[in-house]
């Protein structure tokens, strides 16, 4: 066996095949794959082979749109076309959103009616059909054949693939690079190491000492025999009917179909053996059933089909559903592609391109953002709420997600130290990471735990908008006090944190201690990559707050920008270590001045400041600074004395009419108020100057940073769109949610963003990234549901522009 490689893939999956096909391309054919066992003897062995481009990820339609071009290209793509069916009206309405989401991102699709839908299916029944998305450029392949054909594609460019090779360990240099990889018959040295090993992902990074989070979760289908006077056409569009939880193709006549259960199984959550390869699971018939009965439904002729195999086995799913693909902070060298998430034959196309991309020049072309394989950090160390993540994930992956509903399994499984205080205001909680977070509280009211709400109201109004309402003017008039303890805590502590911290962020934040600055961090394509407040706490002592769900992405990114010779600089997540409490509103300052003997009046606590301060006995950091756009504090206290600031606060607060309140009027208040919200309004692919967060990069004040060339670049060459607010509608709250395409004289000229709905303005606000030479009063319409709605252009902010009740 060779000595030396420039790079060494693990899995002989899709895959694999798919990045070593593509770092060949790029020219490091000094490559070898290996494989414990044959070439597909994992997941890929048993896919269905369909795949489709519709989805509301631009990444992950970009993905599948090279996907499908690649194995077109190689000969190993059936382009039959592909039909979405909506079979109740929930879902034409999904359907149509889909529709405009798709269009967005630029996919050009169109919703079929009913009688369109039967010309494309003719064998399906007509019950309960509403429409379809159809999409002709979509199909299916045979697994096996795909996979070696990128194996054999990647083999002619010089790689080489060894199978029955199974890798037992990776050698770590000094600084914790990858120096060789170990197998059971010898060494490989090299730099580079991707791990694409499926399910098995989680123990090849654990020999890196790396903690990658995917459960098995298992997957079935089956395959049925022709029915005489019902022969299927080997052209027959695939189709999806996420109503009755499947999908399915034609196949020797009869029908392979498989479907997404609503209680799916998750196994091996201790480790995959090693020595599973192509074999199945046991299926389970019983679980099966319900899809079996949904797929008769529409093509009622499969009731009388003979079985010829129901298949089962397990795919690496992730608690999100998205892939793992990135390099790893800390263990230079190590890549990852897989967690693929039943969408290994859509993905992998794409994700070796990318891989290939990051491999060879640091950078990929499409934001991986989503896909950090870092992503999941402390909560998902426990392997049954990672897996109870996962069978979420997995079970709506056709049921119809709205877009305000909650999970449901797993929970509880962090509580804030105030928990029981919200409890008391009557709190309805959903969950991130892990944390139970009020959406809104009704004093007086018992208090619950909210999963699938929407499905009740569907697309309308919500039946709490009321209550956000109160919440937003006791913010807005009086002083409202929320939980914000899942607010993402990292402590950068050392004689080398203020220089890791200029080098990553776009602010200027080596200033005084007490200072709290506003910030991003950025790709060295200038790409938003976080957005973050750095609060220096002493001369080499700095705390991040970033959101409840980011902060294991940019731990890791902080980590992936320590550099050998930097001065030392420790990284601590402290979430845990600390509860938050946010208190706004005109009153904020009398309510804090009341608990605590310290001067807290603006001359002395001013904006964009941060101190301690003594709250009986307890010591409080509090900072002035506002999501919401008024007066006020975040205050971190130890979780020992959380509950006595809090009842303090409430005491004090109550001749003010202070009120409780939640996460979801969050959003409204800061739409009114123009502030932007990471994952959404920012992302990797929107960049400072595009989403008016210029005011934040300091190019003047401070020295290099990452994405410091792009920023410039852009300056002089000017931008060419802008997140602009607008307003929807003519009062009423209108169905945007955000995806959804906007139009000027028909044609589409961006996608919205964020939407909410703004009760102090009283309208739908709604951001979208719009033409820099669209003129500000052109007439605009949203597609909501199918409807067009007027929109128009607004002031970027809503609500106090001059920011007088923010410094007051
Ligand atoms: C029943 C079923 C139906 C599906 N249908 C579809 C579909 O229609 N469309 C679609 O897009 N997706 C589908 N999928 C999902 C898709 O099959 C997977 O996402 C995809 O195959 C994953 O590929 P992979 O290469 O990442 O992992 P795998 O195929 O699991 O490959 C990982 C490889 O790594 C090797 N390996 C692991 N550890 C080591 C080690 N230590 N040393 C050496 N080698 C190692 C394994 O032997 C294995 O071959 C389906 C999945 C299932 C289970």
């Amino acid at each position: 066996m060779r000595d030396r490689a420039r790079a060494v893939i693990i899995g002989g999956g899709i895959t694999g095949c798919s990045v070593a096909y593509h770092l060949a391309r790029a020219g490091w054919s000094d490559l070898v794959l290996l494989d414990k066992g044959a070439l597909t003897s994992g997941s890929t062995c048993h896919a269905a082979g369909l795949v489709t481009q519709f989805n509301p990820s631009p990444t992950m339609m970009r993905f599948r749109r090279y996907s499908i071009e690649l194995y077109r290209e190689l000969g190993v793509f059936e382009t039959v076309g592909s039909v979405r069916i909506a079979s109740s009206p929930e879902s034409l309405a999904e359907l149509q959103r889909g529709v405009s989401r798709a269009r967005a991102i630029g996919l050009e699709v169109e919703l079929a009616s009913p009688a369109e839908t039967l010309r494309l299916l003719p064998q399906a029944s007509s019950e309960s059909l509403y429409g379809s998305v159809y999409m002709p450029g979509d199909g299916n392949l045979d697994p096996h054949s795909a996979t070696y054909a990128l194996a054999g594609a990647a083999r002619d460019l010089g790689a080489e693939i060894r199978t029955g090779e199974r890798v037992t360990g990776i050698e770590l240099g000094p600084r914790h690079e990858v120096r060789a990889v170990l197998t059971e018959s010898g060494r490989i040295e090299t730099e580079v190491v991707v791990n694409a090993a499926g399910m098995w992902g989680p123990q090849v990074a654990a020999m890196v000492g790396a903690q990658l989070v995917s459960t098995p979760v298992e997957h079935q289908h089956i395959a049925l025999a022709a029915v005489e006077g019902h022969e299927l056409p080997h052209d027959l569009p695939c189709f999806r009917d996420p109503d009755y939880l499947v999908y399915g193709k034609s196949e020797a006549g009869g029908a392979l179909f498989g479907g997404y259960e609503h209680d799916p199984a998750a196994r091996w959550l201790d480790g995959v053996p090693w020595d599973h390869s192509e074999r199945t699971v046991p299926a389970d018939e019983a679980r099966f059933a319900p899809l079996m009965a949904g797929a008769a439904k529409r093509f009622p002729f499969l009731a009388d089909a003979g079985v010829v195999k129901l298949v089962c086995h397990p795919d690496a799913m992730t608690p999100d559903g998205n892939p793992l693909v990135g390099e790893l902070p800390g263990v230079p060298g190590f890549f990852v592609a897989a967690g693929l998430s039943l969408n290994g034959f859509g993905g992998a196309g794409g994700i070796g391109k990318a891989m290939a991309e990051l491999v060879t020049s640091g950078e990929s072309e499409l934001d991986l953002q989503s896909y950090r394989p870092w992503r999941f950090g402390a909560v998902h160390r426990d392997p049954v709420y990672a897996s109870e993540n996962a069978r979420e994930a997995y079970r709506y992956y056709y049921r119809l997600r709205y877009p305000l509903d909650s999970d449901v399994l797993g929970r509880p499984k962090r509580t804030s130290a105030l928990h029981e205080r919200m409890q008391d205001a009557g709190a309805v909680f959903a969950s991130k990471n892990g944390w139970e977070r009020a959406d809104y509280c009704e004093p007086g009211k018992p208090w619950r735990r909210a999963g699938e709400e929407q499905r009740a109201f569907g697309w309308a109004e919500p039946p709490y908008s009321g209550v956000l309402a109160e919440e937003s003017a006791a913010l807005r008039e009086r002083v409202g006090l929320i939980d914000m303890t899942s607010f993402g805590k990292i402590a950068v502590e050392g004689p080398g944190a203020a220089a890791l911290l200029e080098r990553v962020c776009d602010a200027h934040v080596d200033r005084s201690p007490g200072s709290v600055v506003y910030t991003q961090f950025l790709n060295e394509r200038g790409g938003i990559v976080a957005d973050v407040t750095v609060t220096r706490l002493g001369e080499q002592q700095f705390r991040v707050v970033t959101g409840a769900a980011a902060i294991d992405s940019d731990l890791g990114w902080l980590r992936l920008h320590m550099r050998a010779g930097d001065d030392a600089v420790e990284l601590r997540d402290e979430t845990d270590a600390l509860c938050v409490i946010g208190m706004w509103g005109p009153h904020a300052r009398d309510v804090l001045q009341a608990v605590t003997q310290d001067d807290v009046s603006a001359p002395v606590f001013p904006f964009g400041r941060g101190r301690a301060l003594d709250v009986g006995g307890g010591r409080v950091w509090a900072q002035r600074i506002t999501y919401v756009g008024e007066l006020g504090y975040e205050l971190y206290a130890e979780p020992g004395w959380g509950v006595q600031v809090w009842d303090r606060l409430s005491a004090a607060g109550a001749r003010h009419g202070i009120r409780p309140v939640g996460y979801r009027v969050l959003d409204s208040l800061r739409m009114e108020k123009g502030y932007r919200a990471f994952g959404s309004d920012l992302t990797a692919g929107d960049t400072p100057d595009e989403a008016g967060l210029g005011f934040c990069v300091a190019l003047e004040r401070k020295g290099e940073f990452t994405g410091r060339a792009a920023v410039e670049a852009q300056r002089e060459r000017g931008i060419e769109r802008r997140l602009r607010t607008l307003l929807v509608g003519e009062g009423a709250y209108e169905c945007v949610y955000g995806g959804e395409a906007v139009l000027a004289a028909g044609a589409v000229v961006g996608r919205v963003r964020s939407a909410a709905y703004g009760y102090t303005v009283g309208q739908m606000i709604a951001s979208a990234y719009l033409p820099r030479e669209l003129a500000p009063d052109t007439p605009l319409t949203v597609e909501a549901l199918g409807a067009r709605v007027a929109a128009e252009v607004a002031a970027d902010v809503l609500y106090d522009a001059e920011n007088i009740r923010v410094r007051s």
